[in-house]
């Protein structure tokens, strides 16, 4: 059946895909950055990202060489923050063993830091044509529901058995279309959470899953294990013009990128005095900030903050805290936008935010 999909499945996407900028000009190199963006945010998110990052770093060389903070900073709001530094790890092997251009071989573009399956069949068909298939979570919701197929999508043996059955109806030639077209199928006419538009799909009369009435059934997906939930206290600590950020382990979350003061538990006002004294810092006033949550793929945080005050900061220098005024904060530190809520608090915009009007 996947055969006659072919046709009537390109037709469309020739006829009805979105205009998207990484996809006009096939280039390799954008591609991947665009692949890697998309695997944690929404297209329409994504765009300007994708836009800031290629024009600060328009090729392999250019990522090969940014700094590390520079690199964090462009990926601030996107999270995920390991993709990015695969990446450059990635591009610096490309710059040795490739010359600086993404191989056109898939098993070479998947023995690269961070490019799975997915992402080198994306590049590899895409930008080069070769036969593979590129098949991710939309791709696995399509071919369940057209094939009625009730394996669990998370297993890797579902994801190989689909990218099997792909390869064997791969047109030649056309191999970029069809996998996009199949992407694009997902994205926009074969939506999860029981609102398929099956009335305007070009797949319709081929579909197992509407002609029985399962499409709400499918794709099975077997439920990731929960998140583990963490109380948090934010500080944060301002004379008139400075305020305190740190940098964080080179390992583990937000391995690397800079923070605002922030620890175990919900501590209370009593609590954040003496940890204030650690710090040789006498806080003029304290306010409670409102509580926020960020969640992060296996972790959610649950936040509470205070605003401390204090009379002169530079002379408390002490310990990991480092003084920074909110512009540089801004524009050279990388923050992760877990801690957005707080930075508002100073005006300090991290993320997306950065660029959008006030
Ligand atoms: S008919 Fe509905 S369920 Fe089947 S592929 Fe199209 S949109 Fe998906």
């Amino acid at each position: 059946m996947l055969e006659e999909i072919v046709e009537p499945l390109i037709e469309w996407y020739r006829r009805d895909h979105r205009i998207l900028p990484w996809r006009e000009r096939r280039d390799p190199y954008e591609i991947w950055v665009s692949e890697i963006m998309l695997q944690q945010t929404r297209v329409e998110a994504v765009k300007p990202f994708f836009e800031r990052f290629t024009r600060a770093l328009p090729d392999i060389r250019a990522l090969a060489q940014c700094g590390e903070e520079e690199l964090l900073k462009l990926w601030e709001g996107l999270g995920y923050y390991n993709r990015v530094r695969n990446m450059q790890k990635a591009a610096k092997q490309v710059m040795e063993n490739f010359g600086g251009e993404l191989p056109a071989d898939y098993e070479k573009l998947r023995s690269l830091p961070g490019i799975g399956n997915y992402t080198a069949g994306a590049i590899a068909s895409i930008a080069y044509e070769i036969p593979v298939p590129a098949v991710d979570g939309n791709v696995l919701r399509v071919i369940s529901r057209l094939t009625e197929d009730d394996s669990d999508i998370m297993k890797q043996s579902t994801k190989t058995r689909v990218e099997k059955e792909l390869l064997a109806v791969m047109p030649e030639g056309r191999s970029g279309e069809f996998n996009q077209a199949l992407m694009e199928l997902g994205a926009m006419i074969c939506v999860p959470n029981g609102t398929a538009k099956c009335g305007e799909c070009p797949l319709a009369k081929f579909c197992l899953a509407r002609e029985h009435g399962t499409v709400m059934e499918l794709p099975v997906k077997k439920k990731a294990k929960e998140r583990r939930l963490e109380d948090r206290t934010v500080l944060i600590i301002l004379d008139g013009e400075h305020l305190a950020i740190r940098r964080r382990p080179a390992r583990g979350l937000l391995a690397g990128m800079f923070e605002f003061p922030n620890y175990d538990g919900h501590l209370s006002r009593e609590e954040v005095l003496e940890l204030l004294k650690g710090y040789g810092l006498m806080p003029l006033q304290i306010r409670e900030l409102e509580n926020a949550r960020h969640i992060f793929s296996h972790v959610e945080w649950k936040m509470c903050g205070y605003a401390v005050r204090i009379a002169a900061l530079e002379e408390n220098r002490k310990q990991d805290l480092i003084f920074v005024d909110v512009d540089s904060a801004q524009e050279k530190y990388p923050m992760p936008a877990a801690f957005a809520a707080y930075a508002r608090y100073m005006n300090l915009r991290l993320g997306q935010e950065k660029y959008e009007k006030r």
